[in-house]
């Protein structure tokens, strides 16, 4: 697993204790500040470092929260190259919300080709969670 750091936005294994690039010390971010950081780096203009901020929002699991899921919704709306939308929509499919599961439903037609089998995964994944929590 790995984790994305937040000041030079490299990447670092899991584990670590310091950013071996930069020498952040990882114990100073807590969940919260660390997705505002992942946040941040979606939006880096090097469209790599924000494909690798939403795998990781997607492997991490981050909790479901408002803000997160609110931006990623935007991003998916502005203009992007298509394999930084697979990406987002990947994330937006592990931190789901109703929110999340009822924008995808409502533009699953405006996707790139590629995206296609990530919207029909993230759809079932949030369906599923939000059955089991009924
Ligand atoms: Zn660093």
């Amino acid at each position: 697993m790995f984790y994305i750091c937040p000041r030079c936005f490299k990447l670092a294994k899991y584990g670590e204790k310091k950013c071996k690039y930069c020498g952040f010390d990882f114990k100073e971010i807590s969940s919260e500040e660390y997705s505002s950081k992942l946040i941040k780096a979606l939006e880096h203009p090097d469209h790599n470092v924000a494909v690798v901020a939403s795998n990781i929002i997607a492997k991490l699991g981050i909790k479901s929260e408002e803000k997160l899921i609110k931006r990623l919704i935007e991003l998916l709306q502005e203009k992007k190259d298509p394999y930084l939308e697979s990406a987002i929509i990947k994330a937006l499919g592990e931190v789901g919300s109703k929110k999340a599961y009822a924008f995808l439903i409502k533009n699953k037609g405006n996707f790139s080709v590629i995206s296609e089998r990530e919207i029909e995964k993230a759809i079932n994944k949030i369906k599923s969670k939000m059955d089991r929590n009924n």
